[in-house]
């Protein structure tokens, strides 16, 4: 055995097919390794995965604030604006959606390789904070307000359901949706059963209900 074999960890299907060994590198093929557990001397073919993870900024925005993390990745691995991953903290797992990638010469773009990206600038998709406009259905166009909720950020809104958070009751009319969403045909959404989750939800447009039922009179 040479110094410089190099040597990974691996199953060996000889003396050990669940938990990895250590085995020596002694020919290496594309995509392809034929190696030798150092345990049983077993020789045999194995794919390796030749890359290792590099670790890269996180920059997380939730609720109007953001914090900085790390993550990390395989160099290879291409990412795009609207992807999500789990992110792990020391505070917390959470999972978040990439909405801009920052490159090494503080070029912004849409789908990079990890290895060219510098910062991930994400925002938290599991808890979402969706903003409200509410308008007053007795005519009082100048009295619209603006309301901000939390949800799940799979919460689901449909156009022309009632919702009510608290003290808020409101008829959906229309959904904005944020440009780092895919999958809607429509922005805004205005169509009756036109549903969107929260963490797509860029602004919720509805008709007040509360004022409604007591203008009736
Ligand atoms: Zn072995």
């Amino acid at each position: 055995m040479s110094e410089t074999a190099e040597r990974v960890a691996v199953t060996c299907p000889s003396c050990s097919p669940d938990v990895e060994t250590v085995h020596e590198v002694l020919k290496e093929g594309s995509g392809q390794f034929t190696v030798r557990c150092t345990e049983c001397s077993h020789v045999h073919k194995t794919a390796i995965e030749r890359e290792e993870d590099v670790e890269r900024d996180v920059i997380v925005s939730q609720d109007g604030e953001s914090f900085t993390a790390t993550a990390d990745a395989p160099p290879e691995e291409t990412v795009a604006v609207g992807e999500e991953f789990v992110l792990e903290t020391p505070e917390a797992i959470m999972v978040v959606r990439i909405t801009d990638l920052q490159l090494g010469d503080e070029k912004r773009t849409d789908e990079a390789k990890v290895e060219d990206v510098e910062t991930f600038w994400t925002r938290a998709v599991d808890n979402v904070r969706v903003n409200v406009t509410i308008n007053p259905t007795d005519g009082r166009r100048d009295d619209s307000r603006g309301v901000k909720i939390d949800v799940p950020g799979d919460y689901e809104f449909e156009v022309g359901e009632v919702e009510e958070f608290g003290d808020e009751k409101f008829e959906v009319k229309s959904i904005a949706v944020r440009d780092d969403a895919t999958g809607y045909d429509f922005n805004p959404l205005g169509e009756k059963g036109d549903t969107a989750v929260a963490k797509d939800v860029k602004r919720v447009y509805g008709d007040d209900e509360t004022s409604s039922a007591w203008s009736a009179w």
